[in-house]
């Protein structure tokens, strides 16, 4: 099956300039007949099975090969967020499929983000926090995915050496219009703040939320719609470098 994975990138802007931040890579599965597949659909049943590691490496071998040669147009400090399964982190090979990933771009201004993401309770997981530790010192960033929601909880910002926090966008959608959804999202952002982590607000759809969001936080940076969807190598070329010749170059 990861023969067909192929990655999508979402760009990520900063909330007071619209400067680019950097992309979330999002897996695509190439399907022969039935087109792109959505992630909602296999990487559960990837993460059951264990080919999320096969995948998640073959995604990260994929992402150098395609951002690499990209790189001199890019913002020094580019952010290229991937997305891990706990059960990853947990293998044997994490470290080493992470080092691996972070050699294709040496020499290069970029920071890799690891945003941690499961369905399951992570801390039952006991090489995570090690892990999660050794690859935080060795200059990855950890993300603290879909925050607020599942297990992505407070606990996880006190055990973790989370750099960086996702809020999900089922807060984000509605901070602009209803006050509770507007409590909650000051709150994540003042723990954010007394915590010293970068703020991403994922699923920013309209204007009126990324404006709310960037008085509350100027330096929040802004995932979604209104910035850019998902979009495979060749048309982000295109669309976010507006570089229309540049695919034709790779
Ligand atoms: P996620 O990490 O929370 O990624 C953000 C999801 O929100 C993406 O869905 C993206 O397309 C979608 N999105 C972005 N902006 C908007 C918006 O403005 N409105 C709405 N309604 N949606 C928006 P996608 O690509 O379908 O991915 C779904 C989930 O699958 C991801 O959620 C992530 O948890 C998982 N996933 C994707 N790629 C990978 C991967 O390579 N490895 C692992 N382990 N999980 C992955
Ligand atoms: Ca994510
Ligand atoms: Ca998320």
């Amino acid at each position: 099956m990861h023969g067909e994975i192929v990655p999508y990138y979402q760009p990520i802007v900063n909330g007071d300039t619209g400067g680019l931040y950097g992309v979330e890579v999002l897996a695509r599965w190439k399907h022969p007949k039935s087109g792109f597949i959505p992630p909602d659909v296999f990487i559960p049943i990837a993460e059951r099975s264990g080919l999320i590691i096969p995948l998640t490496k073959g995604l990260m071998a994929k992402v150098v090969n395609q951002l690499k040669p990209l790189l001199p147009k890019l913002p020094d400090g580019f952010h290229i967020g991937v997305n891990i399964s706990a059960r990853h982190i947990n293998a044997p090979s994490f470290i080493g499929d992470c080092r691996v990933f972070g050699k294709g771009f040496q020499g290069k201004e970029v920071k890799l983000v690891l945003e941690v993401t499961e369905r399951e309770p992570l801390i039952d997981n006991p090489h995570l926090v090690e892990n999660l530790n050794t690859l935080h010192n060795a200059g990855f960033v950890i993300a603290l995915d879909d925050f607020g929601t599942g297990y992505s909880n407070l606990l996880m910002l006190s055990v973790l050496p989370a750099k960086e926090l996702k809020i999900d966008r089922s807060f984000v959608s509605g901070s602009h219009r209803s006050e509770k959804d507007a409590a909650l999202v000051e709150a994540m952002l003042l723990v954010a703040r007394r915590l010293q982590l970068r703020v991403v607000a994922e699923g920013v759809e309209l204007s009126e939320q990324a404006l709310q969001l960037t008085q509350w936080n100027p330096d929040i940076v802004l995932q979604g719609m209104l910035l850019g969807m998902p979009m495979p190598q060749q048309r982000w070329l295109v669309e976010v470098l507006g570089e229309p010749d540049a695919a034709a170059k790779i």
